[in-house]
């Protein structure tokens, strides 16, 4: 723990925060009754209250170096099309987490962070923490997916970044264990490959090998059709990576939307 950036260091320790992979599906839930959204809201119930909050979404791709929000007062950001203008309205006003954001860049060794001031809120964070934390009190920040890695090293990058954990700091990766909006069936079941790809996960995070989510999932016969591009699957790898050995993992949400988007989602506590 010495080698903690000083701006760490100086917060009190807490106890170890948990750390959660949210499958976030169709941006609607931020706004719609549904299954998904109550969990979500119990979940954030159910937490300790972070000091900050870390999330690293599926929607935030950068290429060539991964970014860090620095901003004090992320904007909220209506990154898709098509939706009803109810949806374009929503806000979330949390502040940001500019102390910790930049610890956080300091924190990482092996890879090189960039302070960012231009992202925000991305739906893939803003649509989960509406219904987590409502209040939108907690501050903040992104990290941002550098689609140049491989899965193995935003596992490795992953880990650099456990002792948040220790720091109150709640970090949430934000994607879909199974995502493939060209196959999208409503009221259709799920195609096989999604059943076999989540299925295989599954396994793979109850035996806590983590690093096989990492490298061995990538290469299986169903992914190339439960990921046809893989930044909904990479922030799953986050929260795995900081896992403890105590950590015991609960899913939630064990469910398929629209036959090929899987909304899986796990606390490791
Ligand atoms: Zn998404």
């Amino acid at each position: 723990m010495s080698e903690l950036p000083a701006a760490l260091a100086d917060l009190p320790a807490t106890p170890r925060m948990p750390a959660v992979f949210v499958g976030h599906g169709n941006p609607m839930y931020a706004i719609e009754d549904s299954q998904y959204g109550r969990a979500w809201r119990a979940l954030g119930e159910s937490l300790p209250a972070p000091r900050a909050i870390l999330v690293v979404s599926a929607h935030w791709m950068t290429r060539g170096a991964t970014m860090v929000h620095i901003g004090a007062k992320p904007k909220t950001i209506h990154d898709f099309a098509g939706f009803p203008r109810e949806l374009f309205s929503q806000q979330y006003p949390a502040p940001g987490a500019s102390d910790v954001a930049q610890a956080t860049i300091e924190l990482v060794k092996r890879s090189h962070l960039e302070p960012d001031e231009r992202w925000g809120l991305d739906h893939g964070a803003w649509s989960v923490l509406l219904h987590m934390f409502p209040k939108a009190d907690v501050p903040v920040f992104q990290l941002s997916l550098d689609l140049g890695k491989s899965p193995a090293e935003h596992f490795e990058l992953g880990k650099e970044l456990k002792a948040l954990r220790e720091r109150g700091v709640l970090v949430i990766g934000s994607g879909n264990l199974v995502h493939n909006l060209m196959a999208m069936n409503p009221g259709a079941p799920p195609y096989d490959w999604a059943v076999d790809f989540d299925a295989r996960l599954t396994k793979m995070i109850e035996e806590r090998d983590f690093r096989a989510v990492a490298e061995t999932a990538p290469r299986l016969a169903s992914a190339r059709y439960a990921h046809p591009t893989p930044e909904h699957f990479l922030p799953a790898l986050y929260p795995l990576a900081i896992a403890d050995p105590k950590d015991e993992v609960r899913f939630f949400n064990a469910s398929f939307d629209l036959a090929s988007l899987s909304m899986r989602s796990f606390v490791l506590s």
